[in-house]
Formats: structure tokens, C-alpha cells, sequence
């Protein structure tokens, strides 16, 4: 629809398809007099002179925006357009008053939309998150509860059961830690997603902080950590925590889903080129490695490859949605290789800093 004007007013156009969202402006046979860049983006199909039936295609839209042709003040309506991908508008049809009744192709009503899919979506992630992170507080709550009744009652004086069930209730309150820490974490990522981080940090030596903490506890699960700090510091613009933060969080996942293999592999390089001056991070384990379909899923919210496995082992399933939350922070990329019985290699990419 290039070129489309509202007749005798070029500057109303002109204020119209600078406008974000989709106007499109209907005569009172509810054909289209104008369409603006972001209407005719949506809804491809629009025409200047052809109904706005046949671009939306939407009964309730047109039955909306026939309501506002014949004298209803404001109509609004939320519809979802089908296709390769489903999206929901919100719209509004309002009449205009014309100043030359006798001009039937003349603008009669304008119609407003605004494509709400990314918001409600938004909106439903929210919802699963909230009662996702209260069903797995609730959890250790409900055994940590039912503990306490026992302890007050059956296994009153009962100090062999006490000295059990105080363990079991002292791993239940540690799970529940970790995941109030996690979700600490995450909402402190998310708080500052938007500010990059400027301290100098060397990465190596962030990850031999991390490999001299973690080299025993792993040795004594069967794992060797195997790490050679490159000479050269290899430094990038970052939030040092947040780093130890990323780094601990690949080593533990490593040493806890991988650690079948025996070793993990820990290395830091630079990759220079023309194009791009960037410092990898890879944490490379031996064990049984991830199923294709799991792996662009595994940095959301508590997705876990195996539920039970992953809470027994005492996974949060929050662990890679803050790593990939830090990383994109500063600047950088996560990326996942595995195939199933070959391990697992978890890169992060992040821009060095030069000067
Ligand atoms: P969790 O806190 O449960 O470990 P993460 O977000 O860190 O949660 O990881 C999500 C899931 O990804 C884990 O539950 C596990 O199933 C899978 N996973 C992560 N790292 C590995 C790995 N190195 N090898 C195999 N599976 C892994």
C-alpha cells in the first residue's frame, strides 16, 4: 500500500505512520482508506479501497469495527490471529466524526491495535514461576513439618530416631536455603540486566578461584578437575561474584550430572580475529550427556532433563537461567554441546577488554 494518503490531509497521514502500532483508518462501508507501515506489516493483505474483512480475516475484529460504523462510541476487543505463529491484539474501533457526511469513501472510523502475544505471554510465564518456585518450597516445608510431629510426638525420647530425623530435616531447611539463594541470585541478575558491568576482572584467575574450592569436594565424588591457567591475564569488562558465580554453577553441574566420566575439563582462552576479540570459558564433562531436545530448554526456570534426579542430587533448577542471565549481562553468549553418552561441553563467550 505504498504511497496511501488520507485524502486532503497529508500531514495527518504522515502522523499516523510514525506511530508505533497498527492504525489503519476504515470509510463507512468499512473498507481501508489508510494503512500505516505497522498495519500493513501485521496484516499483510491490507488494501487501500478493499474491505478490512479480507485482510483480517477475524469476524469479531469486523464485527468490532461495524459496531463503530454505526454510532457505538468506543469498541474494544481482544482476538487472536492464527498462522505460523498465533497472535493476540487488543483493538479498538472508535467512529470519527466527518466533516463531509456526503463523502462515502471519506475516513469514518479508526481502528487501533496492539499486539499484546509477547506480554501475555510474559504474564503466563510469570504465573508458572510463582507456582513452580512455591510447589518446590512447599516440598521440603511439608516433610520439615511433618518431622517436627513426629519429633513432638511418636519419637518423643526416641534419641536414635531424633539424631535421624534431625538430618533428614537439616538436608530439607539446606534445600530450601539454596533455593531462596538462587532465587536471590536471579532477581538480582534480572535487576541489573540492563546495567553492564565495568570492573576489570581476569577470568582465569576467577576460575582457579573456583577449581582451588571445588578440587577436593570433587575428588571425593570420584572427579578430577583438570585446569591450566594460561599464562597471559585474560581480562573482560565484569562483575567478579557474578563470574565465580557462573563458573561454580557450570563446575557443580559438571561434577554432579557428569561426574560418571571421572574428569572435568576446565579451559580460558582468547579467540582474536578481525571481527572479534572475546575470552572462552569451557567446562567439558565425560558423563552421560544431554538428549538433543533438552538443550535449548535447559536455562529455563527450573527445567530439569530428570526432576527427581535433579532435586535428589540437590539441584535447584535455577542454576543455567542464572548463568544465562549473567552472562547475557555482560555482554556475552552460553552455548551447550552434548550428545547423549559423549558428556558435555558448556561455553561462555564474553568480550575481552582491550585497553
Ligand atoms: P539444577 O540446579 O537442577 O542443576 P540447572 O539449571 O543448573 O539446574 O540445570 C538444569 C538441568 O540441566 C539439570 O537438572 C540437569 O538435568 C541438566 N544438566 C545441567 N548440566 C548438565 C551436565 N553437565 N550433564 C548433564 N545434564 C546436565
Amino acid at each position: 500500500m505504498n504511497g496511501t494518503t488520507v485524502p486532503d490531509n497529508d500531514l495527518l497521514a504522515q502522523a499516523l505512520e510514525a506511530l508505533p502500532d497498527p492504525v489503519i483508518l476504515v470509510d463507512r462501508r468499512a473498507s481501508v482508506v489508510f494503512a500505516n507501515g505497522p498495519s500493513r506489516a501485521a496484516f499483510p493483505s491490507l488494501r487501500q479501497g478493499s474491505p478490512l474483512a479480507f485482510a483480517l480475516r477475524m469476524p469479531e475484529a469486523v464485527d468490532a469495527v461495524e459496531r463503530a460504523l454505526r454510532g457505538e462510541a468506543v469498541v474494544d476487543i481482544e482476538f487472536t490471529a492464527r498462522g505460523a505463529v498465533d497472535r493476540t491484539f487488543a483493538l479498538r474501533a472508535c467512529p470519527l466524526g466527518t466533516a463531509r457526511p456526503a463523502d462515502r469513501s471519506g475516513p469514518a472510523a479508526i481502528v487501533t491495535l496492539r499486539d499484546r502475544t509477547a506480554a501475555i505471554k510474559l504474564e503466563a510465564m510469570r504465573v508458572d514461576f510463582i507456582a513452580n518456585a512455591s510447589h518446590e518450597l512447599r516440598t521440603p516445608l511439608a516433610s520439615l513439618l511433618g518431622f517436627i510431629e513426629t519429633l513432638q510426638g511418636p519419637a518423643k525420647g526416641d534419641a536414635a530416631a531424633q539424631e535421624r530425623f534431625l538430618a533428614i530435616m537439616l538436608a530439607q531447611a539446606e534445600r530450601m536455603k539454596r533455593l531462596v539463594d538462587d532465587l536471590l541470585s536471579l532477581s538480582r541478575a534480572e535487576l541489573n540486566a540492563h546495567r553492564r558491568p565495568t570492573d576489570r576482572v581476569d577470568i582465569g584467575t576467577v576460575v582457579a578461584q573456583i577449581v582451588d574450592s571445588s578440587a577436593r569436594p570433587a575428588e571425593k565424588r570420584g572427579v578430577a578437575l583438570r585446569f591450566d591457567k594460561a599464562g597471559e591475564p585474560l581480562v573482560c569488562a565484569g562483575d567478579r561474584d557474578e563470574l565465580l558465580r557462573v563458573v561454580e554453577n557450570l563446575v557443580e553441574n559438571a561434577v554432579r550430572y557428569g561426574g560418571s566420566g571421572g574428569a572435568v575439563d576446565l579451559t580460558v582462552r582468547r579467540i582474536r580475529s578481525a571481527e572479534r576479540d572475546e575470552i572462552e570459558f569451557a567446562v567439558k564433562d565425560y558423563g552421560p550427556g544431554i538428549e538433543a531436545e533438552h538443550l535449548p530448554r535447559l536455562t529455563e526456570r527450573f527445567y530439569r532433563v530428570d526432576g527427581a534426579v535433579g532435586r535428589e542430587k540437590g539441584g535447584t533448577g535455577l542454576g543455567l537461567a542464572i548463568v544465562k542471565h549473567i552472562v547475557n549481562r555482560h555482554g556475552g553468549r552460553l552455548a551447550v554441546e552434548s550428545r547423549p553418552g559423549e558428556g558435555a561441553c558448556f561455553r561462555v563467550v564474553i568480550p575481552a577488554l582491550t585497553t
